[in-house]
């Protein structure tokens, strides 16, 4: 029998996925589910984007366009990191993708030879283990479990580069944690990335204008400029715009690698649409009014989900300052049961929970982090509260 490829028997379809499809079905046979699972954004991009979109339509060339990203879309996001502080960067230094998970994936071709190893925090967003899997590297686990605010410290990260991995790979702020790091958290990681010169770092930052209490996103290289030869911004359009589906990702980083994703680009994706490139920078460019006020409302609904989290006797809710998730440590119902169901581990808590009560959770097994779950707060604001009273009630009902 023909067989399929080594790597096809080590890839598999994404967990989060599973979830929402789970949900989905429910849904369709009539079930009143609240949905915390999918991690989008729930919400349109301003008018602006479609007019550009159709402007550009009325214009299109229809033909094969640059395989690094159009010159302009380049400049719009540059121009947009800059507001971030990360200044001094030129085309030359910039790749898109379809999409940041796309850019990972080209990243993890570009920098991994089979057998590398990748070393990145858990709980971690889950495609990290599924690319690095499908790539043949060896991950170095390094666990930040809620008794440390699931955040990777210093000592840790020494630990770890004094190993040597080919690539380091930070999440900030983090799915599925909607950790932050503050910006002394950040210059102390970086005085250890500056101790080890054979690792590249990656920084999975899409989430970097989601950030509540005025805490400010900081990356390595505003601490240490010197990092920049070897640190890759990742950014994308999805969850800041509300553009999942148009699928737009960024690199900014050393020319070298900007070089090696516009050559992978030029083998598979060969480039981003026009129509698509014209909503890009629009959204870029544009006014910022959506994304501002989104960040406003997921930071009430972040205190709405951590408070009721908190009020359930022994779960431990450390606070996120970004994103929108939350990620309780659920393991106090371990050991218990509910309607006679026994609860023993994330998986059979999240079965429970959208068996019983209708609400749907992705099981912290998922991230790597048996003990907890994740919820996805960017439901419609009016579905929040009652899904929260389902959890809670669910939660009074262990036995
Ligand atoms: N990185 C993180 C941490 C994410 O949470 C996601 C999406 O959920 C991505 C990357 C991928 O985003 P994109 O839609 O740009 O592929």
């Amino acid at each position: 029998m023909l067989q399929l490829a080594r790597r096809m028997g080590r890839a598999k379809p994404s967990a989060i996925m599973a979830v929402a499809e789970k949900a989905k079905a429910l849904k369709a046979s009539g079930r009143d589910i609240i949905s915390f699972s999918i991690g989008v954004p729930n919400f349109l991009p301003g008018d602006h984007v479609y007019a550009a979109a159709r402007e550009a339509l009325g214009k299109d060339s229809g033909q094969y366009g640059s395989n690094r990203g159009s010159d302009s879309l380049l400049d719009a996001f540059l121009n947009h990191i800059e507001a971030i502080g990360l200044s001094g960067y030129t085309r030359a230094n910039c790749a898109t993708g379809i999409g940041a998970k796309h850019v990972l994936y080209n990243l993890a071709e570009a920098l991994l030879d089979e057998g590398d190893t990748i070393a990145y925090a858990v709980p971690y967003w889950t495609t990290y283990a599924d690319i690095a899997d499908i790539c043949n590297a060896k991950v170095l686990e390094l666990p930040c479990p809620a008794s440390q605010n699931y955040k990777l410290t210093p000592a840790q990260l020494d630990a770890a580069l004094a190993t040597k991995p080919k690539v380091f790979l930070f999440n900030n702020p983090n799915n599925p944690t909607g950790m932050v790091y503050t910006r002394d958290e950040i210059a102390a990681l970086a005085d250890v990335v500056a101790k080890y010169p054979d690792t590249w770092i990656i920084t999975d930052d899409i989430y970097n204008r989601m950030v509540f209490d005025g805490l400010g996103y900081h990356n390595f290289v505003h601490c240490r400029p010197e990092l920049r030869d070897r640190v890759i911004f990742v950014d994308s359009l999805s969850k800041t715009y509300g553009m999942p589906g148009w699928r737009v990702g960024f690199i900014a980083g050393p020319e070298s690698v900007a070089k090696a994703l516009t050559t992978l680009n030029s083998n598979h994706i060969t480039n981003i649409p026009e129509v698509v490139t014209a909503a890009a920078i629009a959204a870029l460019s544009g006014p910022q009014d959506v994304p501002t006020a989104k960040n406003a409302e997921f930071q009430g609904k972040r205190d709405l989900v951590v408070a009721t989290m908190n009020a359930i006797p022994g779960v431990i809710c450390p606070t996120p300052q970004g994103a929108f998730y939350v990620f309780p440590d659920i393991s106090c119902a371990y050991g218990k049961s509910h309607n006679g169901v026994a609860i023993n581990s994330d998986v059979d808590l999240c079965n429970a929970l959208l068996e019983t009560k209708g609400v749907a959770c992705v099981p912290g097994s998922a991230f790597g982090e048996p003990r907890a779950l994740r919820i996805s707060y960017t439901c419609p604001t009016a579905q929040l509260p009652e899904g929260l009273r389902r959890f809670q009630e669910f939660f009074a009902e262990l036995s």
